[in-house]
């Protein structure tokens, strides 16, 4: 069975450095590796293989002036050459556009770990030379710490490992969203002159660039909610079981936490049921007082005082399970009920 699973990771701030050339270089292997296969077809001839072009690129990596390419895993630009030939391949097969060259502006920053040399244990994850040297200290630094613990089983094969930066932009809009707020209040405070205030010009420009990040930021957050909806109904389940409108349930998972606050859960179950009634899915939902995660799904036992914080539920009856994978198993047996 293949599954996916995406995670959060927290580097410091010397493995953040190391992630950004890492992806820097991936997108320079692509963008070369594209305008080799563009050059050759304008000259007359035919597609460059993708081992022929990492042929070539070995002898770049070696040359003076990309020197700064050797303190990169050979692996990461690679599976970017792989990649650019792959997607170059498919526009002839008519299987999509022209690719695109990465532009540090506008591509999200991503790149890809050797899958057998990828370790995980249940709290951190090993990257590929990060650090060469053999010293215990130093070989630390290829480890990577894990947002969530115990998530990823230690004990498989993993395919196709990709780091990407999510939600890179989002926090630096906010941040600037914050920082306009900030200044524009300052601006009313500074123009009062008793009950009125005077809106100057300055304001009035500085008004307008925070609709414009307003906008983008409920953009990206959209985005991200159709992508998860679109996850979600595309494995064609029999029925979809939600929790009714239950913020404080939803404020649980802390990756949704943000979008659902400024978001409203609202619009995102609207959208779910646009997409479940598109494809003739049922959508079941699930009684606001249904206990999806007090409820222990192997003894029926309700446990009260189960605490936010408690994300791992402990019951007398011996089961010990993850609290959301357990609202789960329970919401899904509350559809069957209820499936037709
Ligand atoms: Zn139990």
């Amino acid at each position: 069975m293949v599954k996916a699973i995406k995670v959060m990771l927290i580097p410091n701030n010397v493995q953040k450095t190391k992630m950004f050339q890492y992806a820097g270089a991936s997108r320079f292997a692509y963008n070369w590796a594209l305008a080799r296969e563009k050059e050759n077809y304008e000259k007359g001839g035919k597609f460059i293989s993708d081992s022929e072009l990492r042929k070539e690129f070995t002898k770049l990596r070696h040359s003076e002036e990309y020197a700064w390419l050797l303190n990169i895993s050979n692996n990461v630009t690679k599976q970017a050459i792989k990649d650019a030939c792959t997607a170059y391949k498919n526009f002839f097969k008519g299987l999509q556009k022209f690719p695109r060259f990465k532009s540090k502006k506008r591509s999200m920053p991503k790149f890809y770990q050797d899958n057998v040399k990828i370790q995980f244990s249940n709290t951190h994850v090993k990257f590929e030379g990060f650090s060469s040297s053999r010293k215990a200290n130093k070989q630390k630094m290829n480890w990577v710490r894990l947002a969530e613990h115990g998530r990823i089983p230690t004990d498989v094969k993993y395919m196709n490992p990709r780091i990407s930066f999510d939600g890179l932009k989002v926090k630096k809009l906010e941040k600037q969203k914050r920082r306009l707020q900030r200044s524009i209040s300052r601006s009313y405070e500074k123009n009062k002159k008793g009950e009125s205030y005077c809106k100057t010009n300055n304001v009035i420009k500085k008004e307008k660039l925070l609709l414009k990040r307003n906008h983008r930021l409920t953009n990206i957050r959209k985005n991200y909610l159709n992508q998860t909806i679109s996850e979600i109904v595309n494995r064609k389940p029999r029925f979809i079981c939600i929790e009714d409108l239950n913020v404080s349930g939803m404020m649980e998972n802390r990756h949704l936490s943000k979008a659902v606050q400024e978001q409203g859960f609202f619009w995102f179950r609207k959208q779910l049921e646009h997409k479940c009634g598109d494809k003739g899915i049922q959508l079941i939902v699930a009684d606001r007082f249904y206990p999806s995660s007090k409820l222990c799904s192997c003894c029926g036992n309700i446990k009260k005082d189960l605490k936010l914080s408690d994300r791992v539920y402990r019951c007398a009856c011996g089961n010990i399970i993850d609290r959301d994978f357990q609202a789960s198993i329970n919401l899904k047996a509350y559809g069957e009920r209820f499936a037709s």
